[in-house]
């Protein structure tokens, strides 16, 4: 088979699998890119990236910002997640078997550089204590360290995205395509095979709106400052400072989620707004520890939300653990944000109409059995379908 055709192979395999867009980057576009553009870190030898996007549809934006269900939000966002990682797989076998050149699948999230056994260790250690109700001083000291940690992944999806012609990156940092905006998850393979490259996106979409920075209940992204540009293919990437990581590990780990000004929130039933919290206190580990306690453990927090914290906690270790996303169950796939990505589709005029929904669509709550429900605006609650 010669490489003509291996890409077409490869292309058609991932578009098989439900993908909207797919592209081939080369290692040269990447040479400039950080540490986790770089192909030989997962595969010695690596030419070739190919790259293809999952879309969220339309009207299940909708229904999870507007907070009417997240069953489709969430069944989505498993079957890209899981899909993605088996056609990643299939590709690379497919190369394998093909050819003489050898294939790397990349993991689409959760797979992060030097979070290896002793990692994972701890994830164990934790989930131990939470199974068991014993949230701890001790474990919400380590479990807070690992939320000031800054990972890596093994290779960047997004730096690979762009490196393929799919998009460029967004002020928040996701890709942006242009069909799609950000609402899009990415999926991909690494290769030795020299394949052509295919032409690189021309413009970046992203308008600088900022409704990303708006719909995030935690004020990761600065709203005018940079991080230092990321060099692809010999043009620079701009996107927005990032403030402590933590916030967005609390944000969309679920733990937190309520806007500026307290009337609307994610998809989580606290009530605490991060992004009134002072810089200096996100990064102070003695400062996270003492606010998970208290989702953990204080008597200040109802019983029903400490439940909830653990649970959620609990998935997120679970897929930590398996260190692959995509191999995540769909009973542990228990999405509460990802604002910054909802609100961010191609057409500027609905990405204000979602950011307006998100914010006039309530608070989530739970009542005393833990089911969840929506206090809306007006006064008046509501019940999600919840079950599977
Ligand atoms: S919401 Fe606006 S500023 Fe943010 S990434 Fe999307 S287009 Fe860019
Ligand atoms: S996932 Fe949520 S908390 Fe994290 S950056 Fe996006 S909007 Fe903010």
């Amino acid at each position: 088979m010669d490489l003509l055709d291996l890409k077409d192979a490869a292309k058609q395999i991932a578009l098989d699998s439900g993908a909207i867009l797919v592209g081939v980057g080369s290692r040269d576009r990447l040479v400039d890119a950080p540490p986790s553009g770089d192909m030989n870190y997962s595969l010695p030898g690596a030419q070739s990236c190919i790259i293809w996007a999952y879309p969220i549809p339309a009207e299940t934006l909708d229904h999870y910002l507007g907070k009417t269900e997240r069953l489709s939000y969430r069944n989505n966002m498993h079957f890209a997640y899981s899909t993605g990682w088996k056609s990643a797989a299939t590709v690379a076998q497919f190369i394998e078997k093909n050819t003489k050149y050898k294939a790397y699948p990349v993991m689409p999230n959760i797979d992060y550089r030097g979070t290896g056994f002793a990692f994972r260790q701890r994830l164990r250690v934790g989930r131990f204590f939470l199974r068991r109700g014993l949230a701890t001083k001790l474990i919400a000291k380590i479990i807070a360290r690992t939320f000031g940690e800054k990972v890596f992944p093994m290779f960047s999806l997004r730096y690979g995205a762009v490196a393929a012609g799919l998009g460029r990156l967004g002020w928040s940092g996701n890709l942006f395509v242009k069909d799609y905006g950000s609402a899009v998850y990415l999926a991909g393979a690494l290769t030795t095979a020299p394949l052509e490259p295919d032409p690189l996106a021309d413009e970046n979409y992203c308008n600088k709106c900022k409704t990303c920075v708006q719909a995030c209940p935690t004020g990761l992204f600065s709203l005018d400052e940079e991080e230092a540009p990321v060099t692809i293919a010999g043009r620079e990437e701009i996107y927005a400072k990032r403030n402590a990581y933590a916030r967005c590990y609390f944000g969309c780990g679920g733990l937190a989620g309520v806007g500026p000004g307290g009337s609307w929130s994610t998809w989580t039933p606290d009530h605490d707004c991060l992004k009134e919290v002072a810089e200096e206190q996100m990064n102070d580990p003695a400062y996270r520890a003492k606010l998970l306690q208290d989702m953990l453990s204080s008597n200040a927090t109802p019983v029903v939300q400490r439940e909830f914290n653990k649970t959620i906690l609990i998935q997120y270790m679970n897929g930590g653990i398996l260190g692959n996303i995509g191999k995540r169950t769909l009973e542990d796939t228990h999405p509460t944000c990802g604002a910054c990505q909802a609100v961010c589709v191609a057409d500027p005029k609905q990405r204000k109409k979602l950011l307006a929904l998100l914010k006039s669509a309530g608070k989530m709550n739970l009542d005393e059995e833990g089911k969840e429900y929506i206090e809306r605006p007006d006064g008046t609650t509501f019940y999600p379908p919840t079950e599977v």
